[in-house]
């Protein structure tokens, strides 16, 4: 590592320093920001830090709730400002776009001329170089793949071999290694991704309680084809018999012809989520409100309102119709809203396991939350299929992500609580993911990637930065091997 300080690499640099948080606000670091807004000038940049030996972190809109777009005392380049539209062909449905391009800026641009991007993540504001370098997923995972069964191709700019094409034909290896490679291979400069052709602005959407979390798992492989999106809501408060009890939303594309005045709802006001809540509240103070009741006290009874209220409006048979943007990025209805878990913040713990495991493992974590006394105030769980990426998250089964409450008193024992949980989901043959993860250990990941499949990336990683230049909080905490050739 560099001995230069943050201040000197700032200031050669002319740029500012600053403290980059994750999304979860339960992590951050002190870094300089570049923000370019051109191949060239990230390549100014890597080339300045592989001079000086200054190790460089992109960062797009900093969705990740832990730590993998942080650089504690290296620079951060931050791609948002690098995010223009290049091209959108309305016939064949092929974007071409700058790496600091959000999921809004797409869905803005791509509905009203029948298109919706396949993939997308439960906020809107992911920019592609994020979405591509964890591979995300969305609730359709286990029928369309993650993000990167789209991508046509992308340019990305390594270390050591300039600016590279990549598609399934040409650079392959590097194609499948940097999509999901958290930022390690190089910068995503363009991407060309496949959009999906819709006929309605809406789904048709129905809401189903399930009784504990076996129902659920049964529900989800019972149904599955049957539809085209899938996501859980679990209350993970109950023990025993309604042990993660929940809320299935089930959602399908409409045919051509099943809506009858599509340009309405494929208007960008149709998908607009409301500024107002019920109609009166500003969605802006809306965290502010929620705050009081984040607490186990008032988490366990949202739950249970949530959970009966759920119960007495099913929709089962009766659908009804949600715009894609309201039923993609419900987590944006509210804005803010990790504000309202205090100073101390959030993380998620996301974990994937096998199919024919989730019904003893899933069920096993909730209880060794509870024994530890620190039970989720929120539980969603899908469906997945596994992919061709090398450092894929995706598995044959189920995720269940957790949000923990984190605070000063807890923070060790949560940590702690975490490393128990990564022992159950290693011996499953389990995964976790990069975009949500601010715990794991090295030893961990050791266990949960195949020695194979590390071998391979590293040996990419030595092909295009054999001095370990790009590197995150998250790579030196979890994967430390990859960067040791370090830079400086
Ligand atoms: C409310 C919420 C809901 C979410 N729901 C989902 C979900 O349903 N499914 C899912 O899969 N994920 C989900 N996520 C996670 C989110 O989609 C990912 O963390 C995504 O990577 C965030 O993109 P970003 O632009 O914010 O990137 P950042 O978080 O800033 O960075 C993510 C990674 O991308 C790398 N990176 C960024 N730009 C570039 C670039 N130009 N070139 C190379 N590497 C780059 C960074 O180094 C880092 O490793 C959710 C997150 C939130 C906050």
């Amino acid at each position: 590592m560099t001995s230069m300080e943050i201040g000197d690499i700032a200031a050669e640099l002319g740029l500012p320093v600053d403290r980059v948080w994750g999304w979860g606000l339960s992590t951050s670091s002190g870094s300089a920001i570049s923000k370019p807004t051109s191949v060239d000038e990230v390549a100014r940049i890597l080339t300045w830090a592989s001079e000086h030996g200054v190790p460089v972190a992109f960062r797009g809109s900093g969705c990740s709730y832990g730590d993998a777009s942080q650089n504690e005392g290296g620079i951060v380049l931050d791609a948002t400002a690098f995010a223009r539209i290049k091209s959108f062909d309305i016939d064949s449905g092929l974007l071409v776009a700058e790496p600091g391009v959000t999921l809004e800026q797409i869905w803005r641009r791509s509905v009203p001329m029948g298109w919706w991007p396949p993939v997308v993540s439960g906020t809107m504001y992911p920019t592609l170089g994020g979405l591509l370098s964890m591979n995300v997923h969305g609730k359709n995972n286990w029928q369309v793949g993650t993000i990167g069964s789209w991508v046509r191709s992308f340019r990305l700019l390594t270390v050591t071999s300039g600016e590279l094409l990549c598609s399934p034909e040409e650079n392959a290896d590097l194609f499948y290694a940097a999509i999901g490679g958290f930022g390690m291979l190089g910068c995503f400069t363009e991407v060309t991704l496949q959009l999906k052709k819709i006929y309605s602005g809406c789904l048709d959407v129905e809401a189903i309680a399930t009784p504990d979390l076996q129902h659920m798992i049964s529900f989800f492989d019972t149904e599955k084809d049957n539809w085209d999106y899938l996501v859980g809501w679990v209350d993970c408060f109950p023990r025993g018999k309604r042990l993660g009890r929940g809320l299935v939303h089930a959602a399908r594309y409409l045919a051509e012809g099943e809506d009858e005045n599509p340009r309405e709802s494929m208007s960008v006001d149709a998908q607009d989520l409301p500024m107002h809540l019920l109609g009166v509240v500003p969605k802006a103070v809306m965290w502010r409100f929620l705050k009081p009741f984040m607490n186990n006290f008032g988490m366990r009874a949202i739950n249970a309102a949530k959970y009966h209220s759920g119960v007495f409006s099913q929709t089962r048979g009766r659908p009804h119709r949600q715009s894609h943007a309201a039923f993609a990025f419900l987590l944006d209805y509210v804005p803010d809203w990790k504000k309202a878990y205090g100073k101390g913040g959030l993380i998620q713990y996301q974990t994937f396991v096998p199919r024919e495991r989730a019904h003893e493992v899933h069920p096993q974590l909730i209880a060794l939350c509870h024994d530890a006394g620190m039970v989720p105030y929120l539980g969603v769980y899908k469906r997945h299929r596994p992919d061709s990426f090398l450092m894929t998250h995706a598995v044959d089964g189920f995720s269940f992500a957790m949000d923990f409450k984190v605070t000063a008193a807890n923070r060790e024992r949560l940590w702690q609580l975490t490393h128990r949980l990564d022992g159950v989901l290693a011996d499953a043959g389990g995964r976790l993911y990069f975009a949500k993860d601010a715990t794991m250990l090295a030893e961990t990941a050791g266990r949960i990637w195949p020695a194979e499949v590390l071998g391979r990336f590293k040996a990419l990683k030595e092909r295009y930065d054999p001095d370990g230049l790009l590197q995150t909080n998250l790579s030196r905490r979890v994967f430390p091997e990859f960067t040791d050739g370090t830079a400086g």
